[in-house]
C-alpha cells in the first residue's frame, strides 16, 4: 500500500493531566503515516481523487486545539478514529504524538506515543430462529451500519434454514455480511454481544432457540484461540447455513487454515 507521510506538524493545544498544561498549553509534534492507494491519482493527476495532505493537517491542528484530553494515547486515538471518519480513502494510519515539552522536571528530547491503527475485514454470521426473525436480523444490520468504528460493505440473501442440533426448534432465518471495522477481535466479539443482549438474547440451552446470532466467521486472515474467542469460528466449514450466504458475498475469499476458497468449502461440505 502507498504511504503520504506527514513529519513533525506542531500543534499548540492543551493536553495534559496537570492544570498547568490545560491552562498554558505546550507544543505537540505530530507525524502520520496515511495508507491509502494514490495509485488512481498519480496517473491520472487528479487531486479530487486522493487524501489533500494539506486538509488532514489542517484537520489534525484544529482538532487537537478543540477538544482536550489528560493523555496522548487518548489524543493518538481519538484522532486517528477521527481521520478515518472524515477521510474515506485511509485505509492504515501510524501516528505519533510528541510532546517535546513534557514537564516531568527532568531533561528529554520529548516523550512519544505511537499507534498502528486500520480498517479490518470481517465477515459475520447472522441468526435468528425466534419471533421476527427478519426484524432482529434487520435491527443488528442497522445497528452495524450506524457504529462509527463499523462500515458495512455486503450483505447476503437471508435464507431459512431446519435447525442444527439436538434442540427440537423452529427453523432459522440465516445470512452473512461482510465489515470493515477498526474494532480489535475481542471488542467486536464485545459489541456483537451488545446487539444480541438487546435483541433479548437469553443463553439457557445450547444451540438452542435464539431471537439473534452473531458469529465472528473471519476477521481478516487472523488465526486465534482464546478462552472467549475462536478465529475462524471452528465450526463454519461444517456448516451449509453458514457457508452458503457467506459464499454469496465472498466467494473467492481464503479460510486461513484450511487454505480453501468459500466456494470450494460450499462443495465440499
Ligand atoms: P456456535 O459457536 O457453535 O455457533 P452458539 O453461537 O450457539 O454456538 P453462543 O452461545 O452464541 O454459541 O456463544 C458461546 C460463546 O462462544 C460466546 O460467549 C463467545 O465467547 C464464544 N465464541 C468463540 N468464538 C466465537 C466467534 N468466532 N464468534 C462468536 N462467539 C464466539
Ligand atoms: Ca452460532
Ligand atoms: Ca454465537
Amino acid at each position: 500500500m502507498d504511504k503520504i507521510k506527514i513529519m513533525n506538524l506542531e500543534v499548540f493545544c492543551n493536553h495534559g493531566v496537570f492544570k498547568e498544561e490545560n491552562v498554558l498549553g505546550q507544543k505537540f509534534l505530530i507525524s502520520a503515516t496515511l495508507h491509502l492507494s494514490t495509485r488512481k491519482a498519480g496517473i491520472t493527476d487528479s487531486p479530487e481523487i486522493t487524501v489533500d495532505y494539506a486538509s488532514v493537517c489542517k484537520f489534525i491542528d484544529e482538532y487537537m486545539r478543540v477538544n482536550t484530553f489528560n493523555l496522548i494515547e487518548s489524543v493518538a486515538e481519538h484522532l486517528t478514529m477521527a481521520l478515518f471518519a472524515h477521510f474515506s480513502p485511509l485505509r492504515e494510519i501510524d501516528l505519533e504524538i510528541k510532546k517535546p515539552w513534557a514537564p516531568i522536571g527532568l531533561p528529554l528530547d520529548y516523550v512519544s506515543v505511537e499507534i498502528n491503527r486500520k480498517w479490518h475485514t470481517v465477515y459475520v454470521a447472522l441468526g435468528s430462529n425466534m419471533g421476527d426473525k427478519l426484524s432482529f436480523l434487520e435491527n443488528a444490520i442497522a445497528a452495524i451500519r450506524n457504529d462509527v468504528s463499523c462500515r458495512l460493505v455486503k450483505i447476503s440473501d437471508f435464507i431459512i434454514t431446519e435447525p442444527y442440533g439436538p434442540v427440537e426448534q423452529d427453523d432459522f432465518l440465516n445470512g452473512a455480511l461482510m465489515i470493515e471495522t477498526l474494532y480489535t477481535p475481542a471488542e467486536l466479539l464485545a459489541f456483537l454481544q451488545r446487539l444480541e443482549n438487546e435483541a433479548n438474547r437469553t443463553r439457557e440451552i445450547h444451540w438452542g432457540p435464539r431471537t439473534l446470532d452473531l458469529d465472528i466467521l473471519l476477521y481478516d486472515d487472523l488465526v486465534m484461540d482464546t478462552e472467549n474467542l475462536v478465529i475462524p469460528h471452528p465450526e463454519m466449514h461444517k456448516r451449509d447455513f453458514v457457508l452458503k450466504p457467506l459464499c454469496q458475498i465472498a466467494p473467492n475469499a481464503v479460510h486461513p487454515l484450511y487454505h480453501s476458497r468459500i466456494r470450494d468449502m460450499v462443495e465440499n461440505i
